[in-house]
């Protein structure tokens, strides 16, 4: 009798991939603290050739940014996708590009689903994207950014482009995680990644 063969029994031999989760401000466009006007937009040095290099070696990317200006009522969900698209435009990356951009709206005071340090949108991409979490890394510039990848099980990258101070980049060392100057360093260094 044929014995069919199922996805699942498949799923050991499938090939996973790599991926990049990465945070908004201060990582790839500048920080302006709640940053709500399209004005407001503009990249970092370097984050867009890094970005291609990224896709080029075949990195799913992703992006994770902590929002509670919406849920304090100091901008809103239009300004935010605005500020998305601003960003997008600015970007202008080759296809399939950053496959989600997921906030958390949630306070600091409100019980957490998606806010950094929750590890549960890395997680639920982990499963529907099939990652591995070995290759992948969690890059921002603020310390639930780093704790959201260790909580998640990937590798964690604290950006020296945005809000965090010395003590924080001591707390980051203390916990191994990679310290670099921005994103485009980080790729050079430690994806081994160059662009012209
Ligand atoms: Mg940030």
């Amino acid at each position: 009798m044929a014995c069919p063969v199922r996805l699942t029994d498949l799923a050991p031999f499938m090939p996973l991939s790599r991926a990049l989760f990465l945070d908004r401000d201060g990582n790839l466009i500048e920080d302006h603290h709640h940053t709500s006007k399209i004005e407001q937009i503009t990249l970092i040095a370097e984050v867009k050739p890094a970005l291609e290099a990224c896709l080029m070696a075949g990195y799913k990317l992703f992006i994770l940014t902590n929002q509670s200006g919406l849920n304090r009522g100091i901008f809103t969900w239009e300004q935010y996708h605005a500020c998305n698209q601003r960003m997008l435009e600015l970007l202008d990356l080759p296809a399939p590009g950053i496959l989600e951009i997921k906030a958390a709206p949630e306070r600091p005071d409100e019980p957490s689903l998606y806010r950094k340090p929750s590890p549960r949108f890395i997680l639920e991409m982990i499963t529907l994207h099939d990652i591995d979490p070995q290759h992948s890394w969690m890059v921002g510039d603020r310390r639930t950014d780093w704790d959201a990848g260790r909580n998640a099980g990937i590798h964690s990258c604290a950006v020296q482009s945005g809000a965090a101070v010395e003590a924080d980049f001591d707390y980051a060392r203390s916990m191994n995680y990679v310290v670099r100057k921005n994103f485009p360093e980080f790729v050079r260094v430690d994806l081994g990644l160059h662009w012209s």
